[in-house]
Formats: structure tokens, C-alpha cells, sequence
């Protein structure tokens, strides 16, 4: 391979077999392998052509193999001083990683860099013991636009710098000095942890990341002092599919399109390298390429390996990988050994300089001469022109300033041309230095704002996370206040309505109040007049009535004045016989005086039947008055009864203006009417028993008349008799005169004391009847008065005036029951309802209490939480504070066995007792 195919960046294309997927998605290899090793043939649906690179590796290629052909040489030239870089190229899935690291423990499938890092130590150990070695490396990702220490994880925001001698380096990254394959692959694995991994469709594993692991190996002659390094940067690209096919979301679409970003000025470098007209190479578009900038057109001998997939499944992708890997095979670098002159060079180099300068000099003075010469008006013939040979040709010849053998100036001008040409404009050194160093301190500055950033938008983050939480919070709490807030403006519209109401309804009902009053006194005034009118009509009535009971009644027992004419008969006949006693005129014959005496006796025996009969009657009458005494008392009860129950009704009504006032009429109506049934029943069967009683008595008085009658008859009788006695007295003798006379008078004063007798029994048979005719009287006029009563009573609901003050009374009792009914009911709902709605307000108001205190609860543990957080912001802070000032002083403890510089020796594995401490 000559030089100047070496500056070519070197494109291999490796396929992979086709994985399981492929064969199930029913992908079918769409690769055809030329023989000679350098081509094949894409025979896909959309593409069909032939790609050339500097090799193929078919899909049965064994990792051995592709090492040893495609990447085994850059050892060599790392090893010689040469800066290289391999990159792997290709989707995701298509064998990056498995081609860069593989399996590391495993002999058969470990990867370019194991072996890489092997053949390196390989190298060394089999070098000449005077070379002496230093091997360090780094391991970074970009992720996301932002480089991360792998071998540091915490440094996630590394800034780029740019230094004359430097050229472009990573700040603050960490190279760990290793001795040992085995400590490369501990510092590989310990890096490989911290990687990024977020997983696709495409491939569990695979990374969307850009991983760059970098190796140094600086070498130093013992011999000659010389110095030389070379630096191995191994980069596993992201996959390059596009975004949609990896089935990406939510923060991986970000990642893709910024890993996008870098692979996209990837392609865009590679374009402005190999177009041949670009003159400026926007290395700065991105992490990536800025890092790679030497790698890529600069001081490098880079290879880049393609990875694709020979699958029709992934035409699309591999056709893209394929055009790509043709597209950076004709950019060209300017590899160049970097090394330092050794002391015997660099004074062999000041020696000759040295010598250069007198030459110069003498040139000057000569030169001078000449100038002298010529300005004073002389001439110098041309032979005489002073020259650089002439100068140089002095015993110190001052060489001629075309000289172009200058090592040194050869070498100052290797260098600027092997400079990347950015930025594009020219710039003076000075300049350029400047320039570099304010943009140096800009990056720095944007890291550091950028982790501030990063910092602040974290904490954003949860303040937000916090936020939404606590707003949430306060939304179910607004939500919950407005609810509360809103049944309590109703409760509060109800309550005032219910006051309201309520104050209506005690007005209503104190008007209400009145109008019963109002009604009740008109009732008292009517039952006043009623009672008034009733008196006056029974105090008016009454005795008329019983005039005329009596009169009719007595008429009734004695309608002819038969009795008192019978008397007035007796009378005469006494006074008849008187007179005949007196004069001797009319004596009796003892006939006469039998039958007289017989009918006396029988007269005797039937005032006696009379005054059994008086008796009787007596008896009866006081039987009579005993009930009626009775009856009375039971009126006046009933009475009594009857207003009490209207009292008793006005009263309930009055006191509590709820009870059916027409129920109550009703009920007092059918109480009334039961009792007064009662009443007349009773009152109408001893009437019907008195009735029956003066119907015997007076058939008795007319037995008694009848008798009387008799009497009279007989007295005539006698009468007549003692008329012709008296005839038969003064015809016959005077002989029994005396003792007749005497008998007469005996007889006439029997008769007469009889008779007075008999009037006294008259007389007061004669009052006994009266009385008991009052008594009847008596009796019916209470009967008349209680039917009366009744009536009243009936009237009182039933006149029609009273019927219709009654029924609108009752109407309006009824409506202000109902009323009444409705307000009490209203009102006692209504209480109901402010009751509960006091309970609610009170449930209410201890729920926004409750509330209340929640919240400042949640206000106060807000406070501590922000205090706390604040304290441990604080702390952080400090602590950072103190690990920064510590980290420039101390050494990082997790791979701290890496800070100290192990030089190797050519053939000795490691110096021992040789270290020396090395800052970044
Ligand atoms: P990438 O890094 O490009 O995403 P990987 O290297 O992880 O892809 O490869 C994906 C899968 O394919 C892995 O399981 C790997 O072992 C397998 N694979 C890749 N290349 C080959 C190959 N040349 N031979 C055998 N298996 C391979």
C-alpha cells in the first residue's frame, strides 16, 4: 500500500449474515460477492448496481480474518507515530458493535478494539528494549449533542478545545494510563456499563449513541531522545437508519434527529471534503465531527468500515450505508508521523542556523559595501556584485535565503499545511491563537452554561412535576371550594327564602290568630244573644206554656165540673138535711136511713178505694218526680257537657288551630245527636209512661166521676127519701122524733164531717194532680226546651243566616286549617330543611377548616420540602464546590490506578519503579 493511497480514508464494507428477523419478515439476500474480494453487487427491488470499496467481507467473514485484512496495518502505523481512526458505519443491527467490540471474552468473536489493544501490546513487548512506552485511553459517547465520560460518567457535558499544539482535544476528559490488555478491557467493560442504550425495534441493543474509545501511545527513544505518538480513536457510530423505521418516540424521536444531526454533518463533511470545490469543512456543525475533525481530511490514517445488512428486508438502509461508504472513499487525509527532534538533531539544526546567520550577514555587509560604493557615484563592475554564493563561499558562509533544504522550515511548513483548513478564512498566526483560545473559553463557558442548564432544567422539571402535582391539588380543591361555594349560596338562597317564608307564614299566622279571635268573640256574642233569646223565649214561654198545659190538662181531667158540681149536690143535700134536722120536717124512714147508711158506707168504702187511689197516685207522682229530677239532672249534665265540649272545641281550636274545626262540629254534632236520641228516647218513653199513667188516671178520675155520679144518684135517692120520710113523719106520731132526730144528726154530721173528709181529700187530691199536671208540664216544656236546644243546635248549623255564616266560618276554618295545615307543614319542612342545612353548613364549614388546615399543611411541609430542598441544593452545591476544588487536586478514586503513567519498555512488559504523575 503506497503513501499516497494510504492518505485515501479507507472504506471496508462488511455484511453480516441476515438475522432471524429478516428471514421471518421473508428478507432474502439481495448481495453478490465479486471473487476478487473488492466488489459485489446489489440485485435489490429498487437498486440494482455494483459498489467497489477497498474490501468486501461477505457475511460468513470470522472476526479473525476481517481484523487481520482490513484493520491490522493502522496498529502498525499507530505504533509508528501515525494518528488513526477507525469508524463503523451502518444501521442499527447491522454488526457495528459486533464488529468494533464483539464478544471480548470470547477468542473466536471478540472485536476490532480487543484485538486492536492486543496488537498494540503485542507491538510494544516486541520492540527494542530502548523504546520506552506510555499507553493511555479514554472512552466517550455523544449522546445527544453532549460528549459524556464514560470512564466518568458524572462528566456528561465535556467541552471541545482547540490548541495550537494540541490541535483539537475533548477538556476534562479522562485518559487512564493502562499497562495491560487486561486493564484496557477492565476500563472498556467498566465504560461499556455507563453507555446509553435505548432500545428500538431494530435491535434490543443497540446503542443511539456515537461511542468513541481512544488509545495514545506515546513512545520515546532512549537512544536519541526522540519522541513520538500516535492516537487510535475507535468510533462506533449510531445506527443511520432513518428516525421512522426504529419505531422511535417520545425522547428517542429528539435523540434520533440530534444523533441525525451528527451523522447528517458526518455526511456533510465527508461531502465538502470529497466535492473538490468546498472551501470551508463545517467540522464545527457538530460534536462528532468537531472531535474527528483530524480524522477525517486531517492528520489521520482512517479507515471506515460500512455495516449492512444483505437482506432485501433492508434494501433501503444498506443501498444508503453502500452510497455513503462510496461518497468518503475519496476523501483524502495528511497523515504525518507526529514526532519531536531529538537534542544531537536540534543542535546539528541550531549549528547549521547558526551558520546560516553569519553567511546572511557577511552577505549584508558585502551587500552594504556595494550600496556604499554606488551612492558615492562609483561604479563596481558586475563581477564585483556582491552575492549570496560569495557570501556563503566566506570561510562563514552566510547561506542564500533560498536555501531549500531547511529542515526547520520545512518542517514549519509540514505543519501549516497539514492543518485542517477551518476555520476558512486565512487568519494571521496571532491571530489564529486568539482566536482560538476566546473560543475555547466560549466552549467552556457553554458547557458549563449548558450543565447549569441541564441542571436548572432538571429541577424545572420536578418543579413542574411539583407544580402540575400541587395544582392538580389546587384545582380538586378550587373545584371542591366552588361546589361548597355554590350549595352554600343555595343553602343561603334557601335559607332566606325559609326565613322569608317562614316570616310570612308567622305573619299569615298571627292574622290568622286574629281572624280566629276575631271569629271566636263573634261566636261568643251569637251564642250570647242565642243564650239571651233562648232565656228571654223560656222565661216568656214558660209560663204562658204551663197556663195553658195546665189549663188544657186540668180541662182535660175535669171537663164538665163534674166533681165540683157533685159537690156542690152533697152540699145542698147536707144543707137540705140541715134544714130538715131544723125544722123536724122531713124525717127519715129507717128505710130510707139503711139505704143511706148503706150507701154511705158505700160511699165510704169508695172514698176509701179513692184515697188507695190518691195514694197510689201520690206514690206515682213521687216516682215521677224522682225522674224527673233525674231527667233533670241528666239535661243539666248533658248541658254541661255540651258546653264544655264547645268550650273545649274553641279552645283546642283556638289553642292550637290545627284540629278539623268541621270534624270536630261533625264529631260534636253526632255526639249531640247520639246523646240528644239518647235523650229524647228516654225523655220520649217516659212521656209515652207518663201518658199512659194520666190515661189511667184519667180513666180513674172517670171511674172516680162515674162513682160520683153514683153518689149523686144516691143522694138524690136519699134525698127523695127523706122527703117522703118527712111526709110519713108528720102524718104518723111524734114518738121516735127525738131518737130519729138524734139519729139525723148523727148521720148529718157523720155526713158532714165525711164530707169535709172528702174535701180535704179533694182538695188535696186536687192539689196533688196540679202539681203533677206541673210536674208534667214541667217535664214537657223540658222535653220542648231540650228539643229546642237540639234544634238550636241544628239550627246553628242549620238556619240558613246561621248555615251560611256557619258554612263560610267553616270554610274559612277550613281554608285557614289548611292553611294553617300547609304553613305548619311548610314550616316544620322548613325547619327540617335549616336544620339540615345548619348541619350541612356546619359539616361544611368544618370540611373547609379541615381544608384549611390541609392546606397549610401542604403549605407549611411546602416550606420545610423548598427549605429542605434548599438545604440540600445548598449542600450539593457545596459539595460540589468541594469535589471541584478537590478534583484539581486529587486524583479520581474510582480509577485512580489509571492516573499514573506506566511507561512500557520495548520487550519488558512493564517498567517497574518508572511512574510519574500526569494531569489532564
Ligand atoms: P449494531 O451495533 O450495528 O446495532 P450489532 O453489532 O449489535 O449491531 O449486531 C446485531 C446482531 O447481529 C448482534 O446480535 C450480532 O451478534 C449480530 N451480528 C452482527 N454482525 C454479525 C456477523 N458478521 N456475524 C454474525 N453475527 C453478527
Amino acid at each position: 500500500m503506497g503513501d499516497s493511497n494510504r492518505n485515501n480514508i479507507r472504506v471496508v464494507c462488511r455484511f453480516r449474515p441476515q438475522n432471524s428477523r429478516e428471514i421471518r419478515e421473508g428478507g432474502v439476500p439481495i448481495i453478490n460477492y465479486d471473487d476478487n474480494g473488492d466488489s459485489c453487487r446489489m440485485e435489490g427491488k429498487e437498486f440494482q448496481g455494483n459498489f467497489t470499496f477497498d474490501r468486501i467481507f461477505p457475511p460468513e467473514t470470522q472476526q479473525k480474518f476481517f481484523f487481520d485484512e482490513s484493520i491490522k496495518p493502522i496498529v502498525d502505523d499507530v505504533i509508528g507515530g501515525y494518528n488513526g481512526t477507525v469508524f463503523a458505519y451502518g444501521q442499527t443491527g447491522s454488526g457495528k458493535t459486533h464488529t468494533m467490540m464483539g464478544d471480548m471474552d470470547n477468542e473466536e468473536f471478540k472485536g476490532l478494539i480487543p484485538r486492536i489493544v492486543e496488537q498494540i501490546f503485542h507491538s510494544i513487548i516486541s520492540s527494542p528494549s530502548t523504546m520506552e512506552y506510555t499507553v493511555k485511553v479514554s472512552y466517550m459517547e455523544i449522546y445527544m449533542e453532549k460528549i459524556r465520560d464514560l470512564l466518568n460518567p458524572q462528566n456528561d457535558n465535556l467541552p471541545i478545545h482547540e490548541e495550537k499544539n494540541r490541535g483539537v482535544y475533548v477538556k476534562g476528559l479522562l485518559e487512564v494510563y493502562v499497562s495491560s490488555v487486561q486493564e484496557v478491557y477492565e476500563v472498556m467493560k467498566r465504560g461499556g456499563n455507563s453507555r446509553i442504550v435505548a432500545y428500538t425495534n431494530m435491535n434490543a441493543e443497540s446503542s443511539r449513541s456515537h461511542s468513541i474509545f481512544v488509545i495514545t501511545v506515546n513512545q520515546k527513544n532512549l537512544n536519541d531522545g526522540s519522541v513520538k505518538s500516535g492516537k487510535l480513536s475507535l468510533v462506533d457510530l449510531a445506527g443511520s437508519e432513518k428516525v421512522g423505521k426504529t419505531g422511535a418516540s417520545g425522547q428517542t424521536l429528539e435523540e434520533a434527529k440530534k444523533i441525525n444531526k451528527s451523522l447528517s454533518a458526518l455526511g456533510m463533511v465527508i461531502n465538502a471534503l470529497t466535492d473538490g470545490k468546498s472551501t470551508h469543512i463545517p467540522y464545527r456543525d457538530s460534536k462528532l465531527t468537531r472531535i474527528l475533525q483530524e480524522s477525517l481530511g486531517g492528520n489521520s490514517r482512517t479507515t471506515l468500515i460500512i455495516n449492512c445488512s444483505p437482506s432485501s428486508f433492508n434494501e433501503a438502509e444498506t443501498l444508503s450505508t453502500l452510497r455513503f461508504g462510496m461518497r468518503a472513499k475519496s476523501i483524502k487525509n495528511k497523515a504525518r508521523v507526529n514526532a519531536e527532534l531529538s537534542p544531537a538533531e536540534l543542535k546539528a539544526l541550531l549549528k547549521k542556523a547558526k551558520n546560516e546567520a553569519v553567511s546572511f550577514q557577511q552577505y549584508i555587509s558585502a551587500l552594504e559595501g556595494e550600496v556604499g560604493v554606488w551612492r558615492a557615484g562609483g561604479t563596481v563592475p558586475k563581477e564585483k556584485w556582491a552575492s549570496m554564493d560569495k557570501a556563503s563561499s566566506a570561510p562563514t558562509q552566510p547561506p542564500t535565503p533560498t536555501t531549500p533544504a531547511n529542515p526547520a522550515i520545512e518542517a514549519a511548513k509540514r505543519e501549516m499545511d497539514s492543518r485542517p483548513g477551518t476555520p476558512a478564512p486565512i487568519l494571521e498566526k496571532d491571530e489564529r491563537e486568539e482566536f482560538l483560545k476566546r473560543e475555547n473559553e466560549l466552549t467552556d463557558q457553554i458547557a458549563e452554561k449548558e450543565s447549569v442548564l441541564a441542571n436548572q432544567e432538571k429541577l424545572l422539571n420536578e418543579m413542574k412535576e411539583e407544580l402540575v402535582f400541587y395544582k392538580s391539588q389546587e384545582d380538586t380543591i378550587t373545584k371542591e371550594n366552588k361546589q361548597m361555594e355554590s350549595e352554600l349560596n343555595e343553602l343561603k338562597v334557601q335559607l332566606e327564602k325559609v326565613t322569608y317564608e317562614n316570616k310570612e307564614g308567622a305573619i299569615t299566622m298571627d292574622s290568622l290568630r286574629e281572624a280566629n279571635l276575631e271569629l271566636s268573640a263573634e261566636l261568643e256574642s251569637l251564642k250570647k244573644a242565642l243564650s239571651e233569646l233562648r232565656l228571654s223565649q223560656k222565661e216568656g214561654d214558660k209560663e204562658q206554656k204551663k197556663q195553658e198545659k195546665m189549663a188544657a190538662m186540668l180541662a182535660e181531667l175535669d171537663p164538665s165540673g163534674v166533681i165540683s158540681k157533685k159537690e156542690q149536690q152533697i152540699r145542698d143535700t147536707l144543707l137540705k138535711l140541715e134544714t130538715i134536722g131544723g125544722d123536724n120536717s122531713t124525717p127519715l124512714t129507717m128505710e130510707e136511713l139503711s139505704t143511706l147508711r148503706r150507701e154511705l158506707s158505700d160511699s165510704k168504702s169508695l172514698v176509701s178505694q179513692h184515697e188507695q187511689t190518691i195514694n197510689e197516685l201520690h206514690y206515682e207522682n213521687e216516682h215521677l218526680t224522682r225522674k224527673r229530677d233525674e231527667l233533670e239532672i241528666r239535661l243539666t249534665t248533658l248541658e254541661l257537657e255540651y258546653e264544655e265540649l264547645l268550650d273545649k272545641t274553641i279552645a283546642e281550636e283556638e289553642a292550637n288551630n290545627n284540629i278539623d274545626i268541621t270534624e270536630t262540629i261533625a264529631e260534636l254534632r253526632g255526639k249531640l245527636e247520639a246523646q240528644f236520641v239518647a235523650k229524647k228516647e228516654v225523655q220520649q218513653k217516659e212521656i209515652d209512661e207518663l201518658k199512659q199513667e194520666l190515661e189511667k188516671k184519667n180513666e180513674e178520675l172517670h171511674k172516680l166521676n162515674s162513682a160520683l155520679a153514683d153518689l149523686k144518684r144516691v143522694n138524690e135517692e136519699l134525698q127523695q127519701t127523706v122527703i117522703s120520710d118527712k111526709e110519713a113523719k108528720s102524718e104518723g106520731g111524734q114518738k121516735n122524733v127525738a131518737e130519729k132526730e138524734k139519729d139525723m144528726e148523727r148521720i148529718r154530721k157523720t155526713m158532714a164531717q165525711q164530707l169535709a173528709d172528702f174535701d180535704v181529700m179533694k182538695k188535696a187530691l186536687m192539689r196533688d194532680l196540679q202539681n203533677r199536671c206541673e210536674k208534667v208540664v214541667e217535664l214537657e216544656i223540658s222535653l220542648d226546651e231540650t228539643r229546642e236546644q237540639y234544634n238550636n243546635v241544628l239550627r246553628n248549623s242549620n238556619n240558613k243566616a246561621q248555615q251560611k255564616k256557619m258554612a263560610f266560618l267553616e270554610r274559612n276554618l277550613e281554608q285557614l286549617t289548611n292553611v294553617q295545615k300547609q304553613l305548619v307543614e311548610q314550616n316544620s319542612s322548613l325547619k327540617k330543611e335549616v336544620a339540615i342545612a345548619e348541619r350541612k353548613l356546619l359539616a361544611r364549614n368544618e370540611r373547609i377548616q379541615a381544608l384549611e388546615a390541609l392546606l397549610q399543611d401542604a403549605q407549611e411541609k411546602l416550606t420545610t420540602q423548598n427549605q429542605k430542598f434548599e438545604a440540600q441544593l445548598q449542600a450539593v452545591r457545596e459539595r460540589l464546590e468541594q469535589a471541584r476544588s478537590q478534583k484539581s487536586n486529587s486524583i479520581a478514586s474510582s480509577i485512580n490506578f489509571g492516573r499514573i503513567a506506566k511507561p512500557l519498555r520495548g520487550g519488558v512488559p512493564v517498567l517497574e519503579g518508572y511512574e510519574s504523575i500526569f494531569l489532564i
